[in-house]
């Protein structure tokens, strides 16, 4: 797990508490603050290839690097930035710096098929007009190979305003960027419906790898991943947090997986020394394949 630094501070962010107001004030204070600070960074966790177990891409996830409470994960802060528009910022940032990313390890480590890197897009970025103008200029300046860029909207934004979200939608593929559709099977809408839209990849939601009760486990996942290979879908699983997750996962058919089992999310040195491309190490690995387990 990300250290926690501080811990016994942690509380401050906790909105149950009866100063919940004046703490999501100073939240906010600080938050307006954290990228001019240099606080707010990106972690990589990797996304794996079921068959063999190499590393296929990475998801760029943000953290608020706190000066007193440490890393914060977007639990405590990601609902306050898109109350206050701030996501907007933050993801900006995030795609500008998962791409850069990107583009240095697709030359240091030039596999084929490329390695991806997919980023998160909020329900505020979504809407507004200048998206798929800051992806097209974002993907302009990072050379990186095609499609390899990603980006993760949830089935929640997409069902908002299904109209608006389709043209965007298209205009983004048409850019070159891939499109995953995030947490799926949280909201509503059912896959069918949703094939209308230029998805290429489906994340399953860790919410069916890693249920209350085991028990429908594997049929329910197994209808899902069937349905996603009828759509041709590249099909990803969060939340294999254990070897026997991983396991029946692949023996389902599910293609990718993406949990603890594998890797929580790291920073770029840990992900260079996964990829073996950690500088320190003066002889760059020859292996472009990075198994597990
Ligand atoms: P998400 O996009 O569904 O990301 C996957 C979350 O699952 C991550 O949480 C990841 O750390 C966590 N996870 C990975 N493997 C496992 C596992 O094996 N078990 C369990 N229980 N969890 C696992 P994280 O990093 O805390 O991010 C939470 C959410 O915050 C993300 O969910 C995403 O919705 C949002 N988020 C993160 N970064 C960004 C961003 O740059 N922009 C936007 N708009 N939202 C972001
Ligand atoms: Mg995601
Ligand atoms: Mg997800
Ligand atoms: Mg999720």
């Amino acid at each position: 797990h990300a250290k926690r630094l501080g811990g016994d501070h942690i509380e401050i962010f906790k909105p149950t508490m009866r100063t919940a107001r004046t703490d999501h004030l100073l939240v906010e204070g600080e938050l307006r603050r954290a990228l001019e600070r240099d606080e707010i960074q990106l972690v990589y966790q990797p996304v794996v290839r079921l068959e063999d177990r190499t590393i296929a891409g990475f998801e760029a996830l943000l953290r608020w690097n706190h000066s007193r409470y440490g890393r914060r994960p977007p639990a405590e802060f990601i609902s306050i930035a898109e109350e206050t528009g701030l996501i907007v910022d933050f993801g900006q940032f995030a795609l500008e710096r998962a791409a850069r990313q990107l583009s240095l390890w697709q030359r240091r480590l030039p596999v084929d098929p490329p390695l991806f890197m997919t980023v998160n897009v909020s329900a505020k970025q979504f809407v507004r007009q200048d998206l798929v103008q800051d992806v097209k200029s974002v993907i302009s300046r990072a050379l990186v190979a095609h499609n390899s860029l990603k980006l993760e909207i949830t089935e929640s934004v997409v069902m908002e305003n299904p109209e608006h979200a389709e043209r965007i939608l298209e205009k983004l593929r048409d850019l070159g960027v891939g499109l995953a559709l995030d947490d799926f099977g949280t909201g509503h809408s059912s896959l069918a419906y949703l094939q209308r839209f230029p998805f290429d990849t489906l994340k399953i939601d860790k919410s069916f790898v890693r249920p209350q009760a085991r028990g429908q486990r594997s049929a329910l996942l197994r209808s899902i991943i069937q349905m996603g290979k009828d759509l041709e879908l590249d099909i990803v699983a969060e939340g294999a947090e254990t070897d026997s997750d991983a396991v029946e996962l692949f023996h389902l058919g599910c293609p990718y997986a993406q949990g603890y089992a594998f890797g929580e999310p790291m920073n770029v040195e840990q992900a260079e020394r996964l990829l073996g491309i950690a500088t320190e190490t003066s002889a760059v690995s020859s292996a472009s394949k990075i198994v597990f387990g």
